[in-house]
């Protein structure tokens, strides 16, 4: 298997074989992100990804889950995954999920029976960043997408019948913007209406630009307490009806998990008692990315 390091994949992919399609990152300009700083985006010679498929179908047939990296395998353009799909369905019997990190413009810019095509071939999980529903904190980070273009995408995805694993980042709008922040976001994501939906919060990477906004002084990133405040506004807000809700990512000091539609208000009591000191944050030292 050859690896253009470093290698992500969403914590969920842990069990998954990673296969990289693309290498980098086609935006890389996310102000808040330095996972691709030090990589040229391509997507790399479908030759060379089949001889990877031929490997890890000798070494580990009975792979059932598939991550197709980098950081936006859906910007590769749709002959290259779909003949990567086919050769993955004739490569492992036992293939029951292949998915990638997608972009909001990946999307947009696929059509819908690209899509529909891909998604017949096995391609049936997204993760996408919405990361706010504020335009304004898009715009200021570089997301390179609004609001309405990320609903839009995951709707598209949706009706091409896949599966979304979405996004959010706490912390995003700084200390003043927060409330906003997360108001904005509930209202994107109840647009969406996505599988899952994951709550991040920022976690600071000196390689990152906003990194060096922060030490300018042009950034004041919340602290544990406005981060509480932003997942109240955010859960009080969603309005989801079959979605599963996780903020059990190490980047965050308080780890939530349940269905909106069933465990709402349990939800809004464990972060009221977090924000009365009577549940413990995650140590600091514990929380990373
Ligand atoms: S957050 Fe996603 S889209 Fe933005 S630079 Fe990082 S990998 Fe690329």
């Amino acid at each position: 298997m050859h690896y253009a390091e470093p290698v992500f994949r969403p914590p969920s992919e842990s069990e998954s074989l990673i296969l990289q399609v693309t290498v980098g990152c086609s935006h890389n300009a996310c102000t808040f992100c330095a996972m691709y700083r030090n990589k040229s985006y391509y997507v790399r010679p479908v030759t060379e990804v089949l001889e990877d498929i031929s490997e890890a179908a000798a070494r580990w047939p009975d792979t059932s889950r598939v991550f197709l990296g980098d950081g936006d395998a859906m910007a590769a353009p749709v002959e290259v995954l779909t003949a990567v799909l086919k050769a993955l369905r004739a490569a492992f019997p036992r293939l029951h999920r292949v998915s990638l990190y997608a972009t909001p413009m990946n999307l947009l810019q696929k059509s819908a029976g690209e899509l529909a095509t891909l998604r017949a071939l096995g391609l049936c999980l997204f993760y996408l960043g919405l990361e706010s529903g504020s335009d304004e904190v898009l715009r200021r980070v570089g997301k390179g997408a609004t609001s309405a273009e990320a609903v839009e995408a995951v709707l598209k995805g949706h009706a091409a019948g896949m599966k979304s694993s979405v996004m959010v980042l706490l912390g995003l709008g700084g200390v003043e913007g927060g409330a906003e922040h997360a108001r904005a976001t509930a209202r994107a994501a109840n647009l969406m209406q996505p599988g899952y939906l994951s709550a991040l919060t920022w976690f600071d990477v000196p390689q990152a630009p906003l990194h060096r906004q922060m030490a300018a002084g042009r950034f004041h990133m919340p602290g544990d307490e406005g981060i509480l405040e932003e997942l109240q506004i955010l859960v009080e807000g969603l309005n989801l009806r079959d979605s599963v809700f996780h903020s059990n990512h190490a980047s965050n000091p308080l780890a939530l998990s349940g269905r909106l539609s069933r465990d709402k208000e349990r939800l809004l009591g464990v972060i009221a008692a977090a924000k009365e000191g009577l549940i413990s944050l995650r140590p600091r030292f514990l929380r990373g990315t």
